[in-house]
């Protein structure tokens, strides 16, 4: 079991900030994302893109946004746990709440924020036969959250965006070989990207199936094999694959957090705009993901959300102790 004093679902910038916020009253943060990295859209559906409502920064790139934020939370060492998806809730002994993830992981706190945007982004999947036999760790990834797993292995990647052909780039030098499939004949990614593809399975290190899709799973106990079609001639084949990594995109959906008895308002979370509480005390949203009049989705807002939820915790969690808000310009920086 992991002990913590604050549970952050979402490792987004509203997430990321809560950290640094919370880290200023001295409370620790562990946070749970869904996704195989920090960021949450940013990192995920526009990493490249320039930024341009940021207070300070009149340009900055979404990635480069995430980096700084966290670095700025580092001082107090936030944990992390990536790639899982925050679903059940148990409270114990009259205040601690315990979270589980879909892997099994437990969390203990005194309080939870969520923090998870439009909810968690869920794999879109191919129409192909036996693709939930090989799930969870038999074959099919979705999610990538340890690349060197796959060192040595004989991976078919399909898709045509920026995720397929970023992991095809990335995977191919530890692959024993690398199939990638994509339906068309032209990509929706970096030109960059797709020359370098191409050029690679020109130089016959790679091998790239246009027009093509992927219609079948088998194997005993893992993957071993998948049939792929051409779409323009029907023909069919098979190609001998232990790891089949399909990138679809995601699609956002509020999942489990739906279940657990919080005021809704269509796919947010009913907060107090004053602290971000949720109908169950000890519960906090902030960002994309709360719901007031008035609210903006919008990252400097989740940034100011963070800020007053953080003393609102605070106050929930020591209602003895006495608090006065210090400058950072006064007080620094005390790292854990
Ligand atoms: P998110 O960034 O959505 O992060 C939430 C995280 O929570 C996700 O990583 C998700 O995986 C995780 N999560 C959810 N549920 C669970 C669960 N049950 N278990 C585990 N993890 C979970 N905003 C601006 O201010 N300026 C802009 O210029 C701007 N441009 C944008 C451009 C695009 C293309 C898009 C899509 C959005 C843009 N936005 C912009 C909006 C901005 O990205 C969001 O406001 C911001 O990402 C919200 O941050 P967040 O931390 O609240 O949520």
């Amino acid at each position: 079991m992991i002990t913590t004093d604050v549970i952050i679902v979402g490792a987004g910038p509203s997430g990321l900030f809560a950290v640094f916020q919370l880290g200023l009253l001295k409370l620790r943060c562990h946070l749970v994302d869904y996704l195989g990295q920090p960021g949450g859209q940013l990192s995920e559906i526009y990493p490249k893109k320039p930024i341009y409502d940021i207070p300070g920064y009149p340009s900055v790139s979404a990635q480069e946004l995430v980096d700084q934020l966290l670095e700025q939370a580092q001082p107090f060492k936030p944990a992390f746990t990536l790639g899982e998806r925050v679903e059940g809730l148990n409270k114990i002994g009259g205040r601690d709440f315990i979270v589980t993830t879909n892997l099994g992981t437990s969390i203990q706190a005194g309080a939870i924020v969520i923090a998870g945007g439009l909810g968690c982004f869920e794999p879109r999947k191919p129409a192909v036969l036996n693709l939930e036999q090989f799930e969870n760790g038999k074959g099919i990834h979705y999610v990538i959250t340890d690349p060197d797993a796959f060192t040595g292995k004989n991976i078919l990647i399909a898709g045509g965006g920026d995720s397929a052909l970023d992991w095809t780039l990335y995977l191919y030098k530890y692959a024993s070989h690398l199939t990638l499939v994509h339906r068309s004949e032209t990509f929706k990614a970096n030109p960059d990207s797709v020359s370098k593809v191409l050029q690679l399975a020109e130089e016959k290190k790679i091998t790239v199936l246009l027009h093509s899709q992927v219609i079948e799973a088998s194997g005993k106990n893992h993957l071993e094999q998948v049939r792929v079609e051409n779409i323009n001639t029907e023909d069919k084949f098979a190609i001998e694959v232990s790891e089949f990594i399909p990138l679809f995109g995601l699609s956002p959906k509020l999942g489990p957090l739906a279940h657990w008895n919080l005021n809704l308002h269509k796919n947010a979370i009913e907060v107090n705009p004053a602290n971000c509480a949720t109908s169950i005390p000890g519960i906090y949203a902030i960002g994309d993901i709360n719901n007031y009049e008035n609210k903006l989705k919008l990252i400097l807002c989740g940034f100011h959300e963070a800020a007053m939820m953080s003393h609102a915790v605070y106050k929930y969690l020591f209602p003895e102790n006495k608090y006065t808000m210090k400058y950072t310009t006064v007080n620094g920086i005390q790292s854990f």
